[in-house]
């Protein structure tokens, strides 16, 4: 009876979820249609009909862990779903250089996300972000919030390499950008860090310096959205890590973590 009471519970909170998902994409301008022609509502309900099915044909009610379990799969499933619909893109000019595309890495439910620029030349060659001197540098950031690399989730705004390491253009980030609010909805992280001016006046649709956006709250789609520098400036300017301890120290106060 226990079990069946938190099925219906997990399973409002899937039809919640649904719904989120669906404001969330009616929130970002996007289209309801999967580019598979499914609509996007069809995918948090895949794990509803299981659990339904499972009760008519009178079987045991799946316990509250399993259908937890299930629950998971449709969040892993739906970044799995972004990358397939991003499949071996050539929606904008970055695809014709590159090696890899670099989608995001972490915890597909991680609070906390690290949203970069774009991949540079070691990022391009593993197909993984922020894996070069400045990634490493992000790394020991992370760490010295008390997280470990794998507990948030790291990713770009645009996922295929400036040839040159220049700043991506406004018609690559417009190309690419659907992709990371999709991520972003899936994940449903309690705070956005965003890396460096790109990012952040990226997403805050702002072209305020990057000097003036840190160090203070801003909001992104009702996430709770930290500008910072990005790692990269800091090995070249580490005069201004101090300020970017600063921001991360705001982070971890939203945490609940000790800040010295
Ligand atoms: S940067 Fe984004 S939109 Fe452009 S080719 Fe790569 S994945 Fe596609």
């Amino acid at each position: 009876m226990t079990d069946q009471k938190d099925t219906r519970a997990v399973l409002q909170e899937i039809v919640r979820d649904a719904r989120g998902l669906l404001e969330w994409r009616q929130s970002a301008g996007l289209p309801l249609e999967m580019a598979s022609g499914k609509a996007f509502v069809a995918r948090p309900s895949v794990a509803a009909p299981v659990v339904m099915a499972t009760a008519k044909i009178g079987a045991p009610a799946k316990t509250t862990t399993a259908v937890v379990a299930e629950r998971k799969l449709v969040v892993l499933e739906d970044l799995a779903a972004i990358r397939a619909d991003i499949g071996d893109c050539t929606r904008c000019k970055l695809c014709k250089a590159r090696k890899n595309i670099v989608f995001g890495v972490g915890d597909p439910h991680a609070q906390l996300v690290f949203v970069g620029e774009g991949p540079g030349e070691e990022e391009d060659r593993t197909g993984e972000p922020f894996v070069g001197r400045a990634g490493q540098l992000l790394t020991k950031m992370i760490e010295a919030m008390g997280f470990r690399r794998q507990d948030v989730y790291i990713c770009n705004v645009v996922k295929c390499r400036p040839p040159g390491n220049r700043n991506p253009e406004p018609d690559e980030i417009a190309a690419c950008e659907p992709f990371l609010i999709r991520q972003l909805g899936a994940i449903k992280p309690k705070v956005i860090v965003a890396l460096g001016k790109f990012a952040a006046q990226t997403l805050l649709r702002l072209e305020t310096p990057i000097s003036k956006l840190r160090g203070q709250w801003h909001e992104y789609q009702g996430i709770k959205f930290m500008p910072t520098f990005h790692p990269a400036y800091l090995l070249r300017s580490p005069g201004e890590k101090v300020k970017a301890w600063d921001d991360l120290k705001l982070v971890m106060k939203e945490f609940g973590r000790e800040v010295k």
